[in-house]
């Protein structure tokens, strides 16, 4: 009989690091909860559930019947939803709740950042006859549906299952690459003269931010939603040593 069981609301990389850290520790059942966008997730230690609570009162239910010691919020910094519900959750169970945010990453001298709060905005701040490469997630993309006098290219890890709601534009389907050459390549290859993307955190996605610095390509970067408030860790090793 564990201890301590620990639900991690996960989906990133940071989310299946932890795991792996928490689930060698004697006495913690580790639970991860991803909500099944992907299709084929990358293994995580420990248990995995998928699919979604069915919203703040669901999981509050879910942390009750799994008695769950303690939620960490490990999720993506841009699914605000999930965050919400997770803290509202946990505010009629009585659950300990912690949260992992990634550090936000912050331009050089050398970038030409805008900064927009929504990608509403982003579509709107783009210049006419612009080849955008759209650096977001699937759901983010009709807002840039109205703009036919630009062109689009779009990285996906799987193909869509329907066409997307975009004028011009061409997929390129797999993760980020971790080197800024490739990333160059590809905006090269394609003749990309603004990125669009999101500012996520962390160095599996940044590659691409130094290939547009490297290129001169203007970024226009999407500020973060805002995150209920709670008790923040933005370095691994201090949540892990918070939880002991
Ligand atoms: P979201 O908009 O905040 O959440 C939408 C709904 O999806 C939630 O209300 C919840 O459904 C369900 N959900 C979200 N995360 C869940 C989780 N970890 N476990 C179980 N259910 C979850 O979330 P999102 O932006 O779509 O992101 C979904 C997942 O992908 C998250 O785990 C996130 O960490 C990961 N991810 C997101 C992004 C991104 O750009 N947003 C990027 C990389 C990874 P119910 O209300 O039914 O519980």
């Amino acid at each position: 009989m564990p201890a301590r069981t620990i639900l991690i609301l996960g989906g990133t990389r940071e989310a299946a690091v932890l795991a792996e850290r928490l689930n060698n520790h004697e006495g913690i059942r580790v639970v991860t909860s991803l909500a099944g966008r992907t299709e084929n997730p990358a293994p995580v230690a420990g248990e995995v559930r998928i699919g979604g609570f069915g919203g703040a009162d669901g999981l509050a239910a879910y942390l009750q019947d799994e008695r769950i010691d303690l939620l960490v919020d490990a999720t993506h910094p841009f699914a605000a939803r999930i965050s919400k519900n997770a803290a509202e959750a946990v505010a009629k169970t009585g659950t300990q709740r912690l949260v992992f945010v990634r550090p936000e990453w912050k331009p050089s001298p050398a970038d030409q950042w805008e900064m927009v709060d929504t990608t509403q905005a982003a579509a709107e701040a783009l210049p006419a006859d612009a080849r955008a490469f759209l650096a977001l997630g699937g759901q983010d993309l009709s807002a840039f549906s109205g703009r036919e006098d630009c062109w689009f290219l779009v990285r996906m890890i799987d193909p869509p299952s329907a066409p997307l709601a975009l004028p011009a534009h061409d997929i390129v389907l797999g993760r980020p690459a971790g080197d800024p050459l490739e990333e160059e390549e590809l905006l090269r290859l394609h003749a990309v003269t603004h990125m669009v993307c999101r500012n996520s955190g962390g160095v599996a996605a940044s590659a691409k931010l130094v290939a547009a610095r490297d290129l001169a390509i203007p970024v226009i970067m999407i500020r973060r939603p805002p995150r209920p408030e709670g008790e923040l860790f933005s370095a691994l090793d201090d949540l892990v040593a918070a939880i002991g």
